[in-house]
């Protein structure tokens, strides 16, 4: 029975059509941004002192004006009503990976018995969604049980169908963060200040530091039809069985080739709505696994950045069902072929130009990008077991040191050029040469940098934390994971180590040492300091890990024991410093990561379990019966010698069957022992290890038995979809 759906399903698979989109008659340069409250409309539905104190706030971050709420707040019903809007959400990013939103109508009583369309400053500022069921980590039991949700107005409000969303932070009564927004604009604050203060060694008027955020969003289509015949990919989104297909990647023929229709047909759909959004797309193309593809939009400014993927994963969700397919998110949905990733491209910017760019027009330019790439070094260095915990994830673990996507260890890749440059700095000891600028600069070949600075195919495609000329490619950010995970990270790393560069710095010149020297001779301690995280070798081979390891790099592999680097009193002081996050939140987090982590792997095995017992014991005794059948009707019909050896090789396979079979069964039922010890202990940072250490193996060595039989097993009687058909019907 269960084959026939299975050939059913994979036949409607096969013969789906393309859907044909809706392509709009503008260019899509008209029609960015149609339902966006940007800045053009900002000037046409708003008072102009209203429309002059937004701009101050998302420009200049100055403080959101409580008295012009109500004037924006009517600014933007009126453009929101235009648009058919009916309703309106405060959009927040809980300690999920995903997004949450409750929606109210805007309508209320009138007073004389009818209602009315209402939006009221206070309900755009602030509002409080009940938000018991979020993850909190305590912080809400402990104190007040209620949270509030404030609105973000650097990132405009946007209409989706007939509602109006509004970007908020959300946050405890107390104050305490409870999602990623409230402290990745405390990071990207605390950026701006160190980073401006260091900028006025080499440009005196600096306003600010931006930080910038280009993802590269990687995912696997998979026909929905097939989709859903596959509990494991309902209900985990990878899957937890399956033999590799005959045919994978290794022909490389479908990175950069050419997209199918239907395919194709999706991405300008996905396209045009996020363009429609302001989200500004850009390059799409096929990934190195089958039915994998990627999606790129221009970088922005980081906060936006975040929103626009939040927000882009949610239309990829929903637009993909349009077109008959599922989209994955998962890190990796397939064994066997690559898994995705979601590149974060980050950099620094003034309000005048990049930070990380290099070459500059003269020796100071060149001397502020040797500091900043220096100091950036050191912040992933003095930090990299931390980076690490900010990419974990139950996930990601499944696609870090697998020999195919950034290794389990953080280092970085600068390519020979930079390289060179940087060892030449801190070879360098004769102070005497660095008084002045220019003399120092020649003197050290800085002003030689070339002006190809960097060679697009030096690349290195193995280095989790690459120089890409004007910026560094942090690589190891799961495709699923909400990116201000590893950008509150990194940012924060990078102030706390622009604050302490600048201190050093402003002492020796205190001193009187030149300006230039001082800052030459901190680089240099710096470059020195930072040595052991710069590699350029092949970060996915064995003799790498063994040198990390003597580096004194962090090697852990275990995604629960990673988390600890949070709680590391390096990490709690650089979060205090900075004034992002306090001890308290970072505990309440890390027992949310350990909660989260101890569901994922608690669900796969449940669910791998009932997959075992229910779908591929049934199965196989079943087949195994039909060769038991066959041997009998062999000896009824032929000699006892001329049967056996007709029937040596069924009897070799009913043999096998059963052996795999025992294996699972006594494996399944081991593996439910391992989840019920690992339930009973207390701590959640000792479960979430008995999960790693004890429950998550059986779901690999059981596997292997799963795929093996799923080889023997007679094609027809197979219930589940098979990786040729997941992988090649599109
Ligand atoms: P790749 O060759 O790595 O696939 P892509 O061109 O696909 O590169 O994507 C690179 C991403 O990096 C894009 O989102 C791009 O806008 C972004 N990017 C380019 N320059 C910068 C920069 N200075 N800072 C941040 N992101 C940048
Ligand atoms: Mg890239």
């Amino acid at each position: 029975m269960a084959s026939k759906l299975r050939f059913k399903v994979v036949d409607d698979a096969s013969s789906r059509k393309p859907v044909t989109v809706e392509v709009p008659k503008e260019r899509p340069s008209e029609y960015f941004g149609k339902y966006v409250f940007d800045r053009k409309k900002m000037f046409k539905y708003l008072p102009s002192k209203a429309y002059e104190k937004m701009c101050d706030v998302i420009d200049n971050g100055a403080p959101f004006d409580l008295t012009i709420a109500d004037a924006v707040a009517e600014g933007i019903k009126t453009w929101a009503m235009e648009l058919g809007v009916t309703h309106y959400t405060h959009w927040f990013q809980p300690l999920t990976e995903g997004t949450a939103e409750k929606h109210d109508g805007f309508v209320e009583h009138d007073g004389k018995g009818g209602m009315v369309e209402e939006f009221s400053g206070k309900l755009l500022v602030q509002q409080e969604p009940d938000a018991s069921s979020f993850p909190s980590g305590g912080i809400r039991s402990t104190f007040e049980a209620r949270g509030y949700s404030a609105w973000d107005p650097t990132s405009p409000v946007f209409v989706i169908d007939d509602t109006l969303m509004i970007p908020t932070i959300f946050i405890s009564y107390t104050g305490e963060a409870l999602d990623y927004k409230a402290p990745l604009k405390k990071a990207l604050y605390a950026v701006d200040r160190a980073a401006t203060a260091v900028c006025h060694y080499f440009y005196p008027d600096v306003k600010k530091v931006i930080t910038n955020l280009g993802w590269e969003q990687e995912y696997f289509l998979v026909d929905e039809a097939l989709y859903a015949t596959r509990p494991d990919l309902v209900m985990t989104g990878r899957t937890l069985l399956g033999h590799d297909s005959a045919k994978n990647q290794q022909m490389d023929d479908h990175y950069f080739g050419s997209i199918p229709d239907r395919v194709e047909n999706f991405m300008r759909d996905l396209e045009i709505q996020s363009l429609q959004l302001g989200i500004p797309c850009k390059t799409r193309h096929n990934e190195v696994a089958p039915n994998q593809f990627e999606l790129a939009p221009i970088f922005e400014e980081c906060n936006l950045a975040i929103d626009h993927n939040m927000l882009i994963m949610i239309l990829m969700r929903r637009i993909a069902r349009k077109h008959g397919f599922r989209c994955l998110l998962h890190e990796k949905p397939f064994n066997g072929v690559n898994g995705s990733g979601k590149h974060n491209n980050w950099s620094l910017s003034t309000d005048t130009g990049i930070l990380l760019h290099g070459p500059g027009k003269n020796a100071l330019d060149n001397l502020r990008f040797v500091t900043f790439v220096t100091e950036t070094l050191k912040a992933v260095h003095d930090h990299n077991g931390l980076l690490k915990a900010s990419i974990m994830s139950a996930t990601n673990a499944h696609r870090l040191g697998a020999n195919e996507a950034p290794p389990a260890i953080i280092s970085s890749f600068l390519g020979k050029t930079v390289s060179s440059i940087l060892d030449h700095i801190e070879n360098s000891t004769n102070d005497e040469d660095i008084s002045i600028a220019g003399k120092v600069a020649m003197r050290l070949d800085i002003p030689s940098i070339p002006e190809l600075l960097i060679d697009n195919t030096d690349r290195n495609r193995t280095s989790p934390f690459a120089f890409t000329g004007n910026r560094f490619e942090f690589r190891a950010v799961g495709s699923e994971a909400n990116c201000a995970s590893a950008m509150i990270a990194l940012n924060t790393a990078m102030a706390e180590a622009l604050t302490t560069f600048k201190k050093r710095v402003d002492l020796l010149i205190e001193m009187g040492e030149a300006k230039e020297s001082a800052i030459l001779k901190v680089v240099r301690e710096d470059l020195k300091a930072s040595k052991a995280i710069r590699f350029d070798g092949n970060g996915y081979s064995d003799e790498w890990k063994e040198e990390a390891k003597q580096r004194g790099l962090d090697c852990e592999t275990s995604c629960p024991i990673i988390f600890d680097r949070y709680l590391d009193d390096s990490s709690v002081r650089m979060f205090e410093s900075q004034k992002v996050m306090t001890r308290f939140e970072l505990e309440a987090r890390n027992e949310i990561k350990w909660e989260t982590y101890i569901k994922r792997v608690q669900i796969e095995a449940r669910v791998f379990g009932d997959l075992c017992l229910n779908h591929i014991i049934p199965v196989s005794t079943r087949y195994q019966s039909t060769l038991i059948d066959n041997v009998h009707k062999v000896k009824e019909i032929f000699s006892e010698e001329k049967a056996n050896k007709i029937t040596a090789n069924n009897i070799d396979i009913i043999e096998k069957i059963s052996e795999h079979q025992s294996f699972i069964i006594e494996n399944v039922d081991k593996m439910v022992e391992a989840r019920k010890v690992a339930n009973r202990i207390e701590d959640c940072r000792e479960r979430a290890i008995a999960y790693h250490d004890n429950v998550e193996p059986f779901l690999d060595s059981i596997r292997y038995h799963v795929d093996k039989l799923e080889l023997m097993i007679d094609d027809e009687m197979w219930p589940l979809p098979k990786y040729r058909e997941l992988l090649f019907i599109r």
